[in-house]
């Protein structure tokens, strides 16, 4: 365990499952105090809190979409009740949906931006004063390879993933010189529930498009939000780095 974290708090969005569930466990396990956020699936987050406190972590769970606004402030509210501060946010809370892009319903895409991109937004805007006030944070928003390069039926998903990136860029400049790091995580195709629309042909398929020959793990992602937290990724910011396994972009 690093022991310059003990004490510090991460709000990880969308900790129920998957990469943030994998990313919950791995900062517990590296000092931090947690906020395990999910949104609909209330008893594996009970599960989630249960194994963190059991284990002598502290955390909290918390049920907020980060599409709505006051349910996010009010969950770095809590945050701050609980822990008094917040040190790092990833920003990991999404959904995906397969569509051609001609059945796209108005509501598909909003649902779809405003999960993914404002959802970031929400999270940001109510975290960032606290770390403005410490002069200090670290900022990590999951975006996807499709954002870098596209995905045929996943426009509405590549368009917020994209747009992830653009935010991200931007306000690593704007939050320099404030000391808070802002990075974005472009993960390639991670075996979760996320992937659980596909048929397995067609994951055999994208795992022979991977050089390393396997699709990736959710503690393969959670990893690197870890390094990007800590004080070694000190001096980057503004950057997209993609865990992919060499899946050629
Ligand atoms: P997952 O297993 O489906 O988990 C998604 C998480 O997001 C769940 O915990 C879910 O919580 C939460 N969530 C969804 N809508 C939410 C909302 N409105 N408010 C709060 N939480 C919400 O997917 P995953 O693969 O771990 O995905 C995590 C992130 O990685 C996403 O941003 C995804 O786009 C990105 N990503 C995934 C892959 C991949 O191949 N898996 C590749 C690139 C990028 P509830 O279940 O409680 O609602």
């Amino acid at each position: 365990m690093n022991t310059g974290n003990i004490g510090k708090v991460a709000v990880i969005t969308g900790a129920s499952k998957g990469i943030g569930h994998a990313a919950a466990l791995l900062f517990a396990g590296n000092g931090y105090k947690i906020v395990v956020n999910y949104c609909k699936s209330h008893e594996k987050a009970l599960e989630l809190h249960s194994t963190l406190t059991q284990k002598g972590f502290e955390a909290i769970m918390y049920q907020a979409d980060v599409s709505e606004r006051a349910q996010v402030e009010n969950m770095i509210h809590q945050c701050l009740c609980c822990f008094g501060r917040i040190d790092v946010l990833v920003n990991n809370a999404g959904i995906a949906q397969q569509k051609l892009f001609q059945d796209i319903s108005e509501c598909d895409w909003d649902n779809m931006l405003n999960v993914n991109v404002k959802g970031m937004f929400n999270c940001c805007q109510a975290v960032i004063p606290h770390m403005i006030k410490e002069k200090r944070g670290k900022i990590i928003n999951i975006s996807s390879i499709w954002g870098m390069i596209g995905a045929s039926c996943e426009v509405h998903y590549s368009t917020a993933k994209a747009a992830v990136i653009g935010f991200t860029k931007a306000l690593a400049k704007e939050l320099g010189p404030s000391n808070i790091n802002v990075n974005c995580i472009a993960p390639g195709v991670i075996d979760t529930d996320m992937l659980c629309s596909l048929y397995e042909d067609e994951k055999a398929y994208l795992k022979d498009m991977t050089p390393l020959s396997r699709l990736g793990k959710a503690i393969d992602v959670a990893s690197l939000c870890l390094f990007l937290a800590s004080e070694q990724a000190d001096f980057i910011t503004g950057q997209v780095i993609s865990p992919n396994g060499g899946f050629v972009i």
